[in-house]
This record gives structure tokens, C-alpha cells and sequence, in this order.
């Protein structure tokens, strides 16, 4: 804006946020994919759940599809960053579906988790959400293991069979606060219920929860970029509020800013889900330098430097260079 930045404003901005490894693999992979193997790409799912990846990806020739039998036989399919059960493994067998694995290893080390206690004969409660992708993958791995367990008041209803062998896994984009007073509600019922081997929730959603949480307290508004369907997007809005954000909003993009948003506002903070490309953060703060706010300020929590090897099935194509 001509006029400069109206003084005593502030815009924050979270670090960490934006894309995740597990993000950056799957997208990265459908890329080399279409580069490899020529459009068109299919997809099994939304790769990731942000609505402007899915569609730049569609212009470069990836088809997405809900269910495996939109996929010609003997075609190529990717499996999104979400996981899928083994009956999609196996219904892409059955079709002669070349396959090309997306799933995050964080999610995969999830999956495992709920074999391993499921072969020890446990029963698991799931914290998650029902419908999630990620959920109807791990739930698949075995689903006469494991019950879903949605929030902490249904932790205080659910049935088991037996409570001496009894294990909780979670989805990796959850609360983290939340789901500790799930599992508090949980083990007062049940002492001998066992935990993962390791975290499930993911360093990336445990990372931007923290980060916005440090930001969101001063912040008479915190704008989180991200989808609707996106879990971990959705859990930064709450985790804000929880924090002390007077006001919280989700957007896909800078469109849905509402200026009506900014009446009154002194700090803004702004971050964005792990699915969420840094341009379209960068659109929101040039909407907010438009309605007289300065350029950000950019508070870190920690650094994040892992990155995942891509599906091993497309790095050995990419070898033979097909
Ligand atoms: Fe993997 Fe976590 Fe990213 Fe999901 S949010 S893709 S589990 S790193």
C-alpha cells in the first residue's frame, strides 16, 4: 500500500510451517512420476490435502480418482501420503495396477504398529477421526483389533473386551493436548493400557502446533493457511484459539481473507498445515501489507532437516531411467 504500514501493527509468522517431508515426497513423486512414465498419472485419493497441489498437479496430467476402479487395468496408480489398507493393495494386484507407494513412512510406522499389537492378540483403540483416509488405512490393517476412539468423551464411553490387553495408536495429524486428555481419560479407566513404541502424532504437526501456540497468545487474530479436508490445518485453527487467540480463521488461499477480519486487529499471526505450498502464505501476507500491515516477522521454534527418500519403486525406475 502507497500509505505504508499503519503504526503499532504487527504480522507474525510461525516456524515451522508449510509443507512437511512426508508432503514434499509425495508431491515430488507424482511429479517425477508424470516426468518418468508420461500422463497420464493416476492417483489414488488427493495426494495431499491441499486443494491448489491437487489441481497444479491435474494440469500436469495426474488423474486423481476416489476408488481403484476408475484406474484402466494395467495402469499406474500412485497411493497418497495417507496410507491405504491392504485390501487396496490388493485390489490393485487383482486389476494388474502397477503401483507406485506415497504413503509418509511416518504413516507406514503407524501401520506396523497396529500389526505388531494386533499379532500379540491386543485389542487397539485408534484415537482419530472417522472418515479420515489415514484412519481407513490404518484401521485396515486390522480392523478386528482396533476401535476408533474420536475425542475424550468417547474415551469415557468405550467398550473393551479385555483391559489387560489393550494398546492405543493414533492418527499422526491429531491435537496434540487433545489427545493427551484422551489417553488421561482412557488410562484412568483402563492402568494397563499400553502406548506406542514411539510418538504417532508427527514431528510436523507437533512442531506447528507448538509454534502457532507461542505466537497465537499476542495475536488478536491468527490466519492459518490451509484445506478444509486438511486434519493437521484444521487442528492449527483450534490449537490457536485453545492458546488465546482472540479470533482464528482457515483459508485455502487469499481470497477467503475476509477484510473484515482485520477491523481493529494489532498482531495478525499467520501460519499453515503441512500440506500447504509457501507462495500461497506468501499471497495472504502481501493481502495483509495491502490493508496497512508491515512485512512479517518471522518467529522460529526449531528447524526442521528431514527429508524421506522417495517410494522405492520409483527410485528404481528412475535408475534405469525409464
Ligand atoms: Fe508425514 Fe506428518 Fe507430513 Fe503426515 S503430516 S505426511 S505424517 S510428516
Amino acid at each position: 500500500d502507497q500509505a505504508g504500514p499503519v503504526p503499532g501493527r504487527r504480522v507474525v509468522l510461525a516456524a515451522p510451517r508449510g509443507y512437511c517431508a512426508g508432503v514434499d515426497r509425495a508431491v515430488v513423486t507424482v511429479e517425477r512420476a508424470l516426468e518418468s512414465y508420461g500422463a497420464p498419472v493416476y492417483v489414488r485419493k488427493q495426494i495431499v490435502h491441499n486443494k491448489h497441489v491437487v489441481q497444479s498437479l491435474e494440469a500436469k496430467g495426474a488423474v486423481f480418482v476416489d476408488e481403484l476402479d476408475s484406474v484402466p487395468e494395467g495402469a499406474m496408480v500412485v497411493f497418497s501420503a495417507h496410507g491405504v489398507s491392504p485390501m487396496v493393495h490388493a485390489q490393485a494386484a487383482e486389476r494388474n495396477l502397477r503401483t507406485i507407494d506415497a504413503t509418509c513412512p511416518l504413516v507406514t510406522k503407524v501401520h506396523n504398529e497396529a500389526r505388531r499389537f494386533a499379532r500379540q492378540d491386543m485389542e487397539i483403540l485408534l484415537i482419530g477421526h472417522a472418515g479420515h483416509e489415514e484412519v481407513e488405512g490404518t484401521a485396515g490393517e486390522a480392523p478386528e483389533h482396533i476401535t476408533l476412539v474420536q475425542s475424550p468423551e468417547e474415551a469415557e464411553q468405550v467398550e473393551v473386551k479385555d483391559p489387560t490387553k489393550l494398546a492405543w495408536l493414533s492418527q499422526t495429524t491429531l491435537s496434540v493436548d487433545e489427545t493427551l486428555a484422551t489417553v488421561h481419560k482412557l488410562r484412568e479407566r483402563f492402568p494397563l493400557l499400553m502406548d506406542p513404541p514411539s510418538d504417532d502424532i508427527c514431528y510436523a504437526t507437533s512442531n506447528r502446533q507448538a509454534a502457532i501456540k507461542q505466537i497465537a497468545a499476542g495475536s488478536d487474530l491468527v490466519i492459518v493457511v490451509g484445506s478444509a479436508n486438511s486434519s493437521n490445518s484444521v487442528r492449527l485453527v483450534e490449537v490457536a484459539l485453545e492458546a488465546g487467540a482472540a479470533a482464528a480463521y482457515r483459508v485455502d488461499d487469499a481470497s477467503e481473507v475476509q477484510p473484515s477480519w482485520l477491523e481493529g486487529v494489532r498482531q495478525v499471526g499467520v501460519t499453515s498445515g503441512a500440506s500447504v505450498p509457501d507462495d500461497l502464505v506468501e499471497g495472504v501476507l502481501q493481502l495483509l501489507q495491502q490493508h496497512g500491515f508491515p512485512a512479517a516477522v518471522e518467529e522460529k521454534l526449531t528447524e526442521e532437516n528431514l527429508v524421506f527418500a522417495l517410494p522405492k519403486e520409483l527410485r528404481r525406475d528412475l535408475r534405469r531411467d525409464v
